[in-house]
């Protein structure tokens, strides 16, 4: 043996080691789990194989005995079949890395085809390999190519040339570094074994399957690191990007984009809740990623859409496109869905706050917060769907941070006083209750609640709020006795926020005990919207008032949703029928309004008509059966000594 085969073969042995261990490595590492590992191993273990075996048959070759004879026959024969193993595994990889997301009707037929060649070719090596066509070992030991040993070359090669085909076809399908790893793979062993049968003798084949494989092998990990990285930045259910991935693919589009030509908008989609409620999860899922689908089309490659999790959405929009955003979101997307092998269709809208961009920035998350505060005020402040955040509502905003601040300060130094508007009978023309409207004396100026209840209605700062009033209004009560006035039945307006509150009723008695005042002078009044709690915490709240003693109203009665379902369930002691009801008589209206009229007097429930403001309005009222008015024809709220004024007169002739 020469020196230089011996260094070919202590290459070709270390060579073979250093596969074998990689595919070991690669068989126990239980984090790599993934379809393309058995392929992966496949072409590493072939290609330590062949080294194996072409090392073996270097040392065997041309030796005495029996022993290379069947040494040099066996490695000569595994040569052949292992060659074939390794393109059949790499032919695997391609298919699950180029297709494995998609449906296996769109695997092209060719990939099929490469995989028949290789087998066909496998079954030809344990035919022609054994009957001495593919290659014979002579009298001497010495391995000899047969007649038909070209074509064991021609199996592997064209089913790699075809796989060829698919891989530039389908280029698309995987990224550029996957593609160049795929060809190199192909174009190495066509190579090297061209080289190998022109310098008999020489082994370039088993080592460029070796070195490719390791080249694929790279790459796979590295795609497998980009996808983790990928996770951190993509919503699982939808695929969008999640607030992460969000702000940087703006951030990669502002660097050739300009920003300022881009609104962002946060999004909401209204009812969702319902949808839920109706089909289930696993529907709404469904349904979620049709609408964003339907969106996504929508938009264009240098727009972008996110999820931020639930039903909360994130957008990045050209702003000529304003305006056909803003009536797309509200008039919502029609999308279509299967339950129950039936197609069924939900329209979805969305709630939308918006904002201009107004000068390149990477604080894309300050942008976020602008459009989400603006949807806040829309949806609590302006009661509207959308709204675009601008920089007078900036500096509302703003305004109501500070107000938040000076309310609290008002409390405590008593700045909030109780104004009182009369109730009176349309019939007898007599004061017979008033309601306690709050007021805040500020600087000598009198605010009204719309300025600063629906503050506090925000941060729970309104409970303190009623039962200050009610403390007020108790020691106004108390005075009025003490000057000898008989006193009429006063309502106080609880926030339906209170309802948080388990103690609620007793804490009211208690403060009226406190007070030494008769629970029946004392009226609750309590809007009939069930949004925040169940109509079973309102029940159990009036029953718990009524064994104290204290009568209840429904205030705004008729504008909610529920407005009948409430009265079966609760039994309020008055209904106080909107002022929306009262504005407007047109016939219909007047009917709608005598029907609530009768319905509360079934029930035993008193009625009581509010923001009257004309003759008319009380003479149609009272044709109804409904005498008990408050409203501007008779008083507006008013201060506590022109209330004592009214108590001691008591006349509205
Ligand atoms: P509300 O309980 O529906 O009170 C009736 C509102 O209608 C009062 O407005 C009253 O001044 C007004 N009003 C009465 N008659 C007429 C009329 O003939 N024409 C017109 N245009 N308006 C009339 P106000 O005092 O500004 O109170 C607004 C709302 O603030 C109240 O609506 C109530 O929801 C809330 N509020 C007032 N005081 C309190 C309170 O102490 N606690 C709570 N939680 N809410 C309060
Ligand atoms: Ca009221
Ligand atoms: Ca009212």
């Amino acid at each position: 043996m020469t020196s230089y085969q011996i260094f070919q073969i202590h290459l070709m042995l270390t060579a073979g080691t250093f596969f074998m261990l990689l595919s070991l490595l690669l068989i126990i590492n239980k984090n790599l789990y993934d379809r393309r590992k058995p392929a992966i191993i496949g072409m590493e273990f072939s290609a330590a194989a062949l080294l194996f075996i072409d090392s073996f048959g270097l040392i065997f070759d041309g030796q005495k005995g029996i022993v290379a004879r069947y040494c040099v026959w066996i490695n000569s024969f595994l040569a052949f079949i292992f060659i074939l193993v390794a393109s059949l595994s790499y032919v695997s990889y391609v298919n699950s890395k180029m297709f494995e997301n998609y449906n296996t009707k769109k695997i092209p037929r060719r990939v099929y085809m490469c995989k028949s060649i290789l087998l066909i070719g496998i079954i030809m090596v344990c035919i022609f390999g054994v009957s001495g066509h593919y290659f014979y070992v002579d009298d001497n030991n010495n391995y000899c190519r047969g007649p038909l040993f070209l074509l064991s070359y021609m199996m592997p090669i064209l089913g790699i040339m075809i796989l060829i085909t698919v891989i530039i076809q389908y280029r698309k399908n995987v990224s550029t570094l996957s593609f160049v790893a795929f060809i190199t793979y192909a174009l190495l062993p066509q190579a090297a074994g061209v080289l190998q049968v022109v310098f008999l003798g020489e082994y370039f084949l088993d080592l460029s399957f070796g070195i490719g494989a390791c080249f694929l092998y790279g790459v796979y990990i590295v795609e497998q690191n980009k996808a983790t990285i990928a996770n951190v930045s993509i919503d699982v259910k939808t695929g969008l990007y999640n607030c992460n991935g969000f702000v940087d693919r703006i951030i990669e589009l502002s660097k050739t984009h300009d920003m300022t030509d881009y609104d962002i908008y946060y999004l909401e989609l209204i009812r969702f809740s319902n949808i839920n409620r109706k089909y289930g999860n696993e529907v709404s899922d469904e349904i979620i990623r049709s609408f964003v689908n339907s969106l996504r089309h929508y938009l264009s490659t240098d727009e972008v859409l996110g999820r931020l999790g639930g039903n909360y959405f994130v957008a990045y929009v050209n702003k000529t496109k304003r305006e056909e955003f803003l009536n797309l979101m509200g008039e919502g997307i029609e999308v279509e869905f299967e339950v129950n092998e039936r197609t069924e269709k939900v329209v979805i809208a969305s709630a939308v706050g918006g904002y201009s961009i107004e000068e390149q920035t990477t604080r894309i998350i300050q942008l976020i917060d602008l459009a989400s505060m603006a949807l806040n005020l829309a949806k609590h402040t302006y009661k509207v769907n959308a709204l675009f955040m601008t920089p007078e509502i900036k500096k509302e905003l703003y305004d109501i941070q500070n107000m938040e601040q000076r309310i609290a300060e008002g409390l405590e130094k008593h700045e909030f006083i109780a104004y009182y508007q009369p109730k009176v009978n349309s019939k007898e023309l007599r004061l017979y209750g008033a309601e306690a409207l709050v007021r805040w004396e500020r600087d000598g100026k009198i605010i009204p609640p719309g300025a600063f209840i629906p503050i506090m209605e925000k941060n729970e700062m309104i409970c303190k709020l009623d039962f200050y009033m009610l403390n007020r209004v108790c020691q106004d009560m108390l005075e009025w006795i003490e000057k000898g006035y008989a006193i009429p039945r006063v309502s106080i307006n609880f926030s339906r926020k209170n309802l948080g509150n388990k103690n609620l009723a007793k804490d009211i008695f208690d403060v009226i005990r406190k007070y030494n005042l008769a629970p029946g002078k004392i009226e609750i009044e309590i809007t009939e919207t069930l949004d925040e709690y169940p109509i079973g915490v309102l029940k159990e709240f009036v029953e718990a008032l009524h064994r104290y003693g204290i009568r209840v109203a429904v205030d705004d009665f008729g504008v909610g949703s529920s407005s009948m379902n409430l009265l079966r369930e609760v039994s309020f002691d008055v209904l106080k029928i909107d002022k929306t009801f009262v504005d407007n008589s047109t016939e219909k209206e007047v009917k709608i309004l005598k029907h609530i009229v009768d319905i509360a007097k079934d029930t035993g429930a008193h009625v009581i008509a509010e923001g009257v403001e004309r003759r008319e309005q009380c003479d149609v009222l009272s044709e109804l059966g409904c005498e008990e008015i408050q409203g501007y024809v008779f008083d507006k709220p008013m201060n506590r000594e022109m209330f004592e004024e009214r108590l001691r007169t008591n006349n509205y002739q």
